[in-house]
């Protein structure tokens, strides 16, 4: 037996177990080893029976003494178990566990068991009572020694396979495996144990140290496994066959010459490091992040010159229409005067065959778009350098869609994000990437002041921003998107304008939602612009990029609903011009985690602290939200949490590739095998 041996073909592993194993996606002997606990229970000794509510859960045994079945109302039903501790000497303890409405728990007790029961104790009249516990029937006593009298793994389950049987299948298996069966794979330098001795505790710990012993092992294991593919893909881009994109810079300085302002120092720092790359005849991937306003825009277009000078075209994607269409107004507006070819391309013109697939010039040296650019046949003639002002993660697949575009040579990528990113996340998400950051806002931004308010002082913030729009400002009403539904969009739109409409009255309100088509759109952001609209009310569609310097005031409603880096780059709309401005949280909100959230944009406005805050809060797990790679990437570690141990598996990874870029020598078998690991759960992820 190894760890790849087939579940189903263990003659002490029941058919039907293994097949409902497979179901849960557990199909191999390390399938089942690399599910670890979800918890650990220490029973060694059991709680005392608690005499009153506690903080944490408690874990007890006890004997069953009682059952009863209440019905109420209807079809509602509760089922209490009571429990009596089995210990004699601890005379008195009693425990009811309670179930409501669940059929299932019904069939299961009978007097004189054994349970074991996990969870939070609550007094409820005379009774200690805990609802809905984990629990677990002590069934036979030649088996103690797996599930008693130890510190129990408790696993992940699922309809039909409880804890205690994938319990007693992992005792099993780690029975009949040998160390010889499972090569370690993590050099001995990075950590002093073998992975046998790892998995082993991980299941079945000797101790809470030693427990802790093996999760370093094991997450180690992880974020090498991560960092060597990170290490691989950087080895392989430094020898890919790229060409040197990079003119000698006239057009650039002229470009610089004709703004109303000079570059901050850290644009001119972000400039030098682009352009030094561009120079180079490999591929450039490089990350540009700075917070909202640094003035990313320019260095991206002092990019594209330089390309453009070296004969290639240039792309910008972005990751809506509006931007795409803000993008290049602002771009033909500082790039016509340099005789330079800028092209739009959006969706709304592709979709008639007549039109031309580029509005502008047949062969523009500047194409702006949509991130839908890298999916269709763009009609790139020759790309150099493309820019993604990006929204969501781009990552290797699109890196690969994008060179399917360019050619046999892979162009230059410049990545901006729109919010600072935490160090601790650019070495995990873009770690594969060169980093450019601009740390630093272009002097004058008018300050900005955050206040939070219940909804009751809606008449007192109507007011106050109507004395800012006769003053000759800008305004911006946001309000989160409730109902996905296309009907319910603009219905709540509709619903949200008139209320603002008559509220800011006899001021010229505007009305931006996602379901308003894009010429539409572009009139309506058009407007608001030239100042004809002095209040815009809109959806998130604002969030990224907008840039109306006169706009000195936000409101947000239902702001508990965003995240905080969301509300951050909201908030960044304003405060652009010299006047001071103002930004209204509202919310009816009152429980302490949100009201800390938004509190700390009140605080500061200082990008990377909101970031890192942000990061604090939400912790790794949440932060990639639906996005599956960070979930299926780590089991167990926590990049934020374990930084330490990231950044010494970053250093080893890269260490080995300078060495030994191919992985060939025989210490770096094990690093091999991660790698080929970690391929394959990428392509796992693409199919
Ligand atoms: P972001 O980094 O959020 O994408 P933008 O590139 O949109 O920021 O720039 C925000 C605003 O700041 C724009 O109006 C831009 O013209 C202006 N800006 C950029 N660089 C400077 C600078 N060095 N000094 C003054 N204003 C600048
Ligand atoms: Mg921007």
């Amino acid at each position: 037996m190894n760890l790849e041996t087939p579940l189903v073909e263990l003659d002490f592993v029941p058919h039907l177990r293994a097949r409902q194993l497979a179901r849960f996606g557990l199909v191999t002997v390390g399938d089942l080893l690399l599910h670890f606990p979800r918890r650990y229970e220490d029973r060694r000794e059991f709680d005392k029976f608690p005499t009153d509510t506690t903080e944490g859960a408690v874990c007890v045994c006890g004997e069953v003494t009682r059952t009863q079945l209440k019905r109420f109302g209807g079809s509602q039903k509760m089922f209490d178990v009571m429990i009596e501790d089995s210990n004699p000497t601890a005379f008195g303890g009693r425990l009811v566990l309670r179930w409501f409405n669940q059929h299932w728990v019904e069939k299961i007790f009978a007097n004189g068991m054994r349970v074991v029961a996990y969870g939070k104790p609550k007094r409820s009249g005379s009774n200690m009572t805990i609802m809905h516990p984990d629990f677990e029937i002590v069934e036979d006593d030649a088996e103690e020694s797996i599930h008693l009298k130890r510190i129990a793994p408790i696993h992940g389950a699922t309809e039909g396979l409880t804890p205690r049987l994938i319990r007693w299948i992992v005792w099993s298996v780690l029975e009949k495996l040998t160390d010889e069966a499972v090569p370690t794979l993590l050099p001995p330098k990075l950590d002093p144990v073998s992975r046998a001795w790892a998995l082993r505790q991980m299941h079945f710990p000797e101790s809470y140290e030693s427990l802790e012993k093996a999760r370093r092992h094991c997450v180690l294991e992880e974020f090498l496994r991560m960092q060597l593919s990170v290490a691989a893909s950087r080895s392989e881009q430094q020898h890919e066959p790229g060409a040197a994109h990079c003119g000698s810079g006239e057009l650039m300085r002229q470009l610089h010459a004709a703004l109303p302002f000079p570059l901050t120092g850290a644009q001119q720092r972000a400039i030098a490091e682009v352009q030094h790359d561009l120079a180079l005849p490999r591929p450039m991937n490089r990350l540009l992040h700075g917070d909202v306003g640094s003035g990313k825009t320019l260095v991206a277009m002092s990019a594209m010159l330089l390309c453009v000078e070296s004969g290639y075209q240039a792309a910008l994607m972005a990751p809506t229409q509006i931007l795409a269409e803000q993008h290049y107004l602002n771009f033909r507006s500082l790039l016509d005067p340099l005789g330079i070819r800028v092209a739009l391309r959006t969706g709304s013109r592709r979709e008639g065959n007549e039109t031309p697939l580029f509005a502008g010039d047949s062969t523009p040296q500047i194409l702006i778009g949509t991130h839908a650019l890298l999916y269709e046949g763009a009609g790139f003639t020759k790309l150099g350098l493309a820019v993604i002002d990006e929204q969501h993660k781009f990552g290797v697949l699109q890196r690969a869609k994008l060179r399917a575009q360019a050619g046999d040579i892979a162009p230059d990528v410049l990545v901006m994000t729109a919010t600072p990113i935490p160090r601790t996340l650019t070495m995990t998400l873009y770690g594969d990437l060169d980093v450019s950051i601009l740390d630093e806002l272009p002097p004058g931004r008018g300050k900005i002041i955050t206040g939070i308010r219940p909804p009751t002082k809606l008449p007192d913030a109507a007011k106050f921003i109507r004395t800012e729009l006769e003053a000759g400002r800008q305004c911006y009403i946001v309000y989160p998107l409730v109902e996905e539904s296309e009907k319910l969009e603009a219905k709540s739109a509709t619903v949200e304008f008139e209320k603002w409409k008559k509220l800011l009255a006899p001021m010229p309100c505007a009305m931006i939602h996602g379901r308003i088509p894009p010429e539409e759109k572009e009139q309506i952001m058009a407007r608001f612009r030239s100042g004809e609209a002095k209040a815009l009310i809109a959806t998130t569609v604002i969030e990224v990029g907008v840039d109306v310097p006169n706009a000195t005031v936000m409101l947000i409603e239902n702001a508990e609903r965003f995240g905080l880096a969301q509300l951050h780059q909201l908030r960044g709309r304003i405060g652009r011009g010299g006047h001071k401005s103002y930004c209204v949280l509202m919310t009816s909100a009152d429980d302490p985690e949100s009201i800390a959230k938004l509190q700390v944009l009140v605080e500061t406005t200082d990008g990377f602290r909101v970031a890192e805050e942000d990061l604090r809060q939400r912790g790794w797990g949440n932060l990639l939200g639906t996005e599956q790679a960070g979930k299926t990437t780590f089991r167990l570690g926590d990049p934020i949490a374990q930084l330490d141990l990231m950044q010494l598996a970053r250093n080893h990874a890269f260490l080995i590739f300078e060495h030994d870029p191919t992985l060939s020598r025989r210490e770096h078998a094990g690093a091999k095998q991660l790698l080929a690991a970690a391929r394959k759960a990428t392509f796992a992820q693409v199919s």
